[in-house]
């Protein structure tokens, strides 16, 4: 496939079995312990220069960390993972001290002192990777799960990181290699390969592969908005209850509510969760023509958060005619970018006498609530959801990136091309089976066993150093 080359692990090998790295592990600042971390093939001369003697694999020593000339920088327990049977698949240790950053610093210093070097950002979990003892989508979820934003978010990395993501995209790659193997034999007995083809029904079978794979994409969609969030902003004229729907939804005082129209004059922006993903919520400068500088710029601000967000909730207010928004709501509407998700929230229920409800007009999906009392967020909730493409997250949602569904996707146009050169009256055999292999390659791109060097770096160098 174009721009891509396989990698080759066993090179990488070679040339960081020479290298050996250290960094601190734990997090910068004060606390119970800290820990300073080696990996690579020469962690014997720091085991002798720091412990003094040396340790049985796997047990816990307790020791005093000791500097050039003997004197003592800390002490704690250490700890040895000879190679192969470590995180990194390379012997490490771990000096696991006092949280104090005076302290690692030294005990990281000395590591140096006897030969190791600063480990380079998500570097053990890339010598973990390239020694096979991690898939790449299995490394990625180790940076996802120190990243997750709310619960569900970690567990489901959780689930990536026990593998459970790479067993299904691996499962799929098998199938679609068993298909090509058998297409590519038939190739060989070109007098009998279209009725062989038939007879082992691989028109049947890649309908069922590609049924497979939508529902992995689908999957992976809601798995990488838990991990990536959601962005939703919120427009509308002055005063229909944004900042009180910004509030409802972060349950407390995050902005200014006043009954003056035109009181947000910038963005602001609060975490929230909505089932289970982190959601960005963007209350924006009340959209309405004004002469006002410093509210011209909050209307631009605006306009740019509205560039950037994946939903769009504009708030109208209840006691307008549903069928008929106001001409200034229309305006708003029409001017939101044509691919952006929207819901249109008619807010102060309250006020119309009206209960909270759902509908979709021509105008799209609307939502009848009342920021004030609260009265059908659950609604709102539900279509925010159902808006941005998420489906709810729930017990098989394993972490992914938008580069899984991106691959994902890729592979399912390559099955869809394959199933049409299969369908035709004098199926394209060869031009099946490329398409199958094309497919296969992207697949194989999620867990890294064909995966360009670039790419490497990128996933690698966005980790924490330690990590
Ligand atoms: P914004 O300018 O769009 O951000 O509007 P605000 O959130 O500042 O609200 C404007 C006024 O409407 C405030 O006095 C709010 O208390 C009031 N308000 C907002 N939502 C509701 C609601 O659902 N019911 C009622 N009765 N008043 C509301």
């Amino acid at each position: 496939m174009e721009g891509k080359v396989e990698s080759d692990p066993d090179l990488h090998r070679r040339e960081m079995a020479v290298e050996t790295v250290a960094a601190i592990a734990t997090p910068p600042g004060r606390g119970g312990v800290g820990i300073v971390r080696v990996s690579g093939a020469n962690v014997d001369a720091i085991v002798a220069g720091i412990v003094g003697r040396s340790l049985a694999p796997r047990q816990a020593t307790f020791a005093v960390f000791r500097g050039a000339h003997g004197e003592p920088l800390d002490e704690g327990l250490a700890l040895l993972f000879p190679a192969p049977a470590s995180y990194t698949g390379e012997t490490v240790l771990e000096l696991q001290g006092h949280g104090s950053p005076a302290a690692q610093k030294l005990v990281l210093a000395r590591c140096l002192d006897l030969g190791a070097r600063l480990a380079a950002p998500g570097e053990f979990t890339r010598r973990a990777f390239l020694n096979g003892k991690l898939d790449l989508a299995q490394a990625e979820s180790v940076a996802d799960l120190i990243e997750a934003a709310t619960s569900a978010a970690a567990r489901a990395a959780a689930r990536s990181l026990a593998g459970e993501f790479s067993r299904e995209v691996r499962a799929l790659v098998d199938a679609v290699t068993e298909l090509r193997m058998l297409t590519e034999a038939t190739l060989d007995f070109p007098e009998e390969d279209v009725e062989f083809m038939r007879e082992a029904d691989a028109a049947g079978r890649l309908a069922r592969l590609r049924e497979r794979l939508a529902g992995i994409v689908s999957r992976a969609a809601t798995g990488a908005r838990l991990n990536e969030g959601l962005s939703v902003v919120l427009v509308g004229r002055p005063n229909v209850g944004k900042s009180s729907l910004l509030n409802r939804l972060v349950r407390e005082e995050a902005a200014i509510v006043t009954p003056v129209p035109g009181t947000t004059r910038d963005t602001v922006e609060r975490q929230v969760e909505v089932g289970g993903i982190p959601v960005t919520v963007v209350d924006t400068a009340g959209l309405r023509a004004t002469e006002d500088a410093v509210e011209k710029i909050g209307i631009e601000r605006t306009w740019a958060a509205v560039g950037r967000a994946d939903l769009a909730l504009v708030l109208v207010d209840a006691r307008d005619a549903e069928g008929a928004l106001p001409p200034e709501d229309a305006a708003i509407l029409a001017r939101l970018p044509a691919g952006l998700p929207r819901v249109v929230v008619h807010n102060k229920v309250d006020l119309a006498g009206m209960a909270p409800r759902r509908g979709g007009t021509g105008g799209g999906i609307h939502v009848w609530i009342s920021a004030l009392s609260g009265a059908g967020m659950d609604l709102l909730e539900r279509e925010v959801l159902a808006a941005a493409g998420v489906a709810s997250v729930g017990e098989d949602t394993f972490i992914a990136r938008a580069r899984h569904v991106e691959a994902l996707r890729d592979a399912a146009m390559h099955l869809a091309a394959a199933a049409g050169h299969i369908a035709a009256a004098a199926p394209a055999l060869e031009l099946f089976a490329e398409e199958l292999r094309e497919a296969q390659d992207a697949l194989s791109s999620i867990t890294g066993e064909f995966t360009a060097d670039d790419l490497l770096g990128v996933i690698f160098s966005r980790f924490c150093i330690g990590k």
